[in-house]
């Protein structure tokens, strides 16, 4: 038992605690302590960073066994109460060790020890230099006399500006501080004030009347939590409307967050959030270096930025004065981490962070997760619909090509090459969608039967034909393409398509037009998008194939046609998702098509044409789609009629990746018979616990591990919540559990 006064301190470490140190008035430098701040602190034979949590009177611990906290990294709390609130929030929600959650939380630097603001060194005089200054001393070195004179006066000089006036002085600057003539002292740099309250730079169009009733809707509960789902087709000018709303909030004094997928993919809308207000603003996002992403997250705290758009972790950026948060896109999973320690959604934590700050939400998409229909539909959230294109555009029209019963050649069907013809003739672009890159995606003999095999998983290897390569997409196996079969010597032929090969046969098909190609292959610099997206408008390319990525946010008024050339992927799959998944890809990348004066036409190549969701979504568009699949998913009780956790696991046999999950079922089952089971038992009737598998994953072997997962399921969030927290204790202490990799994962939405 100690009495003396301690703090409590979360650190990145997997125990699910907070550790006691001692904070000795006489003396840690950097001294006071307070909740929210970086300490340094002895851990082990390691000294960690992490972040005081509360400052106590005394500790369970006896005074002998505390250790004191060695530094003090911050004057200021790194994390305000409201922060550290919702990242405690967040690591009971997601059962993550809190010390983890924070310092995921936190930019890279900073985790290091990076001070919170910018410091700069300047160079002043003491009095005895300004006197030796007067005298005109050293008489003999002009360097140092010159170094005086530039210091005269009392001003102080950064780094910078003496070697803009001086060139080279260093070595006089220390000659100086030897006769104590010179000192340096760290100040903090005067940075521009924030700007008074925004005023819109250049003019936006003036809203139609769909989008005024959005605005004003959003607008009115500007200083108060509501939830808002911004549902509107491709091309109805959902951005106008995040504009629109984050400038009234600037004009009362507040700041903006603005969460996108992927910043590399809606350069457009970084823009146009640029153009539209003369105020700093900070993106951040995953290609940023660590001393950029330091500088950006020092913008946002210090409250010179007055917007943060950024991707998944910016969801934890510091804001001064939070007006608004928008989240772009909601329905992308790119907003749930689902690697790593933390896993989390970024969609949700902001729904969470908005109702904590009091500030309205608004989740924006042409295809709302079904999730997100269901909150509309239980009252949760207002739907704001724009239901035109905002434009001179009309919607675009869909059909289906049924790939039984038409020729095809390499992929692409004789209506689909006849409709292309057509479009291109009548000065129109076109943009072919095929969600997988390479050249094909299997190697075979046709002699032996030999099938390119990666040796690390169960999957083939895709052929990269202009790189002459073998690849592996899911582990990143890289080898020569083989020109003969390893197995009997026979000539080897590729099977199937993808971007490379689609690319080569409109080549072919359509000589003298340039086509270019959208993908991770051939994209892999910064500039490398926004070049292609440049020949696109500018008309340079008349046609455009490529995975996913040019499905998003891109506005190309000239495109007319839009062929999808294989929409079967998504209805055989285990994953309950996968025909959401299917519908949004295919309603995003339609949206693509006529987004100018022109009517847009898009055709779907599928070998399933009476599948009953496919059927809705052409006869009733996107919401007849959702209708459907959210009755199915109620039937089956899948989320969002239920809650799922997962707990997946790889070890190095499918045995011991198994084995654990049998275990950790084991561990349930005991807990639920048990007498505190009843906890987890739900009052309404039938609304237990399910438990399901362990299973293998689909691809059970991953880059040399095997994966699998166990699902537990309640129609009750609350018990599911109360069971997750006694079972991860008892799985923290199966002896199995040291013999794989496991995490939990919270409303996981990727399933195998
Ligand atoms: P979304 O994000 O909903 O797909 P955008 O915001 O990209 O749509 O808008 C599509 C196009 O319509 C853009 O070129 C935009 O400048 C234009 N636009 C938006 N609102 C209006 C409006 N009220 N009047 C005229 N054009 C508009
Ligand atoms: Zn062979
Ligand atoms: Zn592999």
């Amino acid at each position: 038992m100690s009495s003396s006064p301690v703090v409590r301190v979360a650190l990145p470490t997997p125990l699910r605690r907070l550790f006691d140190y001692r904070t000795d008035p006489s003396g840690v430098p950097g001294d006071p302590i307070g909740p929210g701040m970086r300490v340094r602190v002895p851990f082990g034979r390691q000294r960690l960073i992490g972040i005081a949590m509360e400052v106590a009177a005394g500790s369970d611990i006896p005074d002998e066994r505390l250790k004191p906290v060695l530094e003090v990294l911050d004057r200021q709390p790194i994390f305000d109460p409201a922060a550290l609130a919702l990242l405690a929030w967040a690591a009971d929600y997601y059962h993550h060790p809190i010390g983890e959650v924070l310092t995921a939380a936190l930019p890279k630097a900073l985790r290091l020890g990076a001070t919170l603001e910018a410091r700069e060194e300047r160079w002043l005089l003491t009095p005895a230099g300004a006197e030796a200054a007067a005298r005109g001393e050293p008489r003999r070195g002009p360097r140092q006399r010159a170094l005086l004179a530039a210091l005269a006066g009392g001003q102080s000089l950064t780094a910078a500006e003496l070697d803009r006036q001086l060139g080279s002085w260093r070595e006089a600057a220390r000659a100086l501080g030897d006769r104590g003539w010179l000192v340096t002292v760290e100040t903090i740099p005067q940075q521009a004030a924030a700007p008074p309250a925004a005023t819109a730079g250049g003019p936006g169009p003036e809203p139609n009347e769909e989008q005024r009733v959005a605005i004003e809707r959003v607008c009115e509960s500007l200083g108060a939590f509501a939830g808002f789902v911004l549902h509107g087709v491709t091309g109805s000018g959902k951005t106008e409307v995040y504009l629109r709303v984050v400038e009234r909030a600037m004009r009362l004094g507040r700041g903006a967050l603005v969460l996108v997928p992927e910043i590399g993919l809606t350069p457009q809308l970084v823009g146009r959030f640029r153009q539209r207000f003369p105020v700093p603003m900070t993106v951040l996002h995953s290609a940023l270096t660590d001393p950029e992403r330091l500088l950006a997250w020092r913008e946002a705290f210090s409250g010179r930025a007055r917007i943060v758009l950024g991707t998944r972790s910016a969801v934890f950026a510091p804001m001064r004065d939070l007006g608004v948060i928008i989240v772009d896109e909601e329905h992308d999973t790119s907003f749930k981490q689902h690697e790593g320690g933390f896993r989390y959604s970024a969609r949700d934590l902001a729904v969470v962070r908005a109702q904590r700050a009091g500030v309205p939400v608004v989740l924006g998409s042409a295809t709302p997760a079904l999730e997100t229909l269901q909150n509309v539909a239980a009252g949760r959230y207002t739907r704001l619909v724009l239901a035109r294109r905002a434009a001179a555009a009309v919607p675009p029209r869909l059909s289906l090509v049924d790939l039984r019963s038409s020729a095809v050649r390499a992929g692409i069907s004789t209506p689909s090459v006849q409709a292309i013809e057509r479009h291109l003739q009548a000065g129109g672009q076109v943009l072919v969608f095929l969600n997988r890159r390479g050249y094909a995606p299997t190697l075979l003999c046709t002699a032996c039967g030999w099938i390119a095999p990666c040796r690390d998983c169960d999957a083939r290897l895709t052929v990269h034909l202009g790189a002459a390569r073998l690849r592996c997409h899911h582990c990143g196996a890289d080898s020569a393409l083989p020109e003969r079969c390893p197995q009997c010597g026979f000539a080897v032929k590729t099977v199937g398509q993808g971007t490379e090969r689609i690319e080569e046969t409109l080549t072919t098909l359509f000589p003298g037009v340039a086509c270019i190609r959208l993908d991770r292959d051939v994209v892999r610099r910064r500039g490398d998008l926004e070049e292609a997206m440049r020949r696109m408008a500018a008309g340079e390319a008349r046609i455009l194939v490529g995975t996913q990525m040019v499905t998003k946010g891109h506005d190309f008024p000239n495109v007319t046609l839009v062929v999808v050339l294989n929409a079967d992927q998504g209805f055989f799959s285990t994953d309950f998702r996968a025909p959401e998944r299917l519908a949004q890809t295919i309603v995003q990348v339609a949206g693509r098509a006529g987004r100018g004066e022109k009517a847009g036409e898009v055709l779907i190549q599928t070998e399933f044409p009476d599948h009953p969701l496919l059927r809705s979504l052409l006869a009733e568009g996107y919401d007849g789609f959702a209708r459907a699949a959210l009755s199915e998913r109620s039937q089956a009780s899948w989320p969002p009629f239920s809650r799922l956790a997962a707990v997946r696991d790889s070890a190095k046999t499918a045995e011991a990746a198994l084995a654990f999950l049998t275990q950790a079922r084991k561990a349930a089952e005991e807990l639920r018979a048990s007498g505190s089971g009843a906890r987890f038992a739900s009052r309404a009737p039938g609304r237990a616990l399910r438990l399901l598998g362990p299973a293998p994953a689909a691809m059970a072997k991953r880059a040399g591990r095997y994966h699998a997962q166990l699902l537990v399921e309640s129609t009750d969030r609350a018990a599911l919540h109360r069971f997750l927290d006694a079972w991860l204790p008892a799985l923290e202490a199966l002896p199995s559990a040291r013999r794989v990799r496991w995490a939990l994962d919270v409303d996981p939405i990727e399933l195998f």
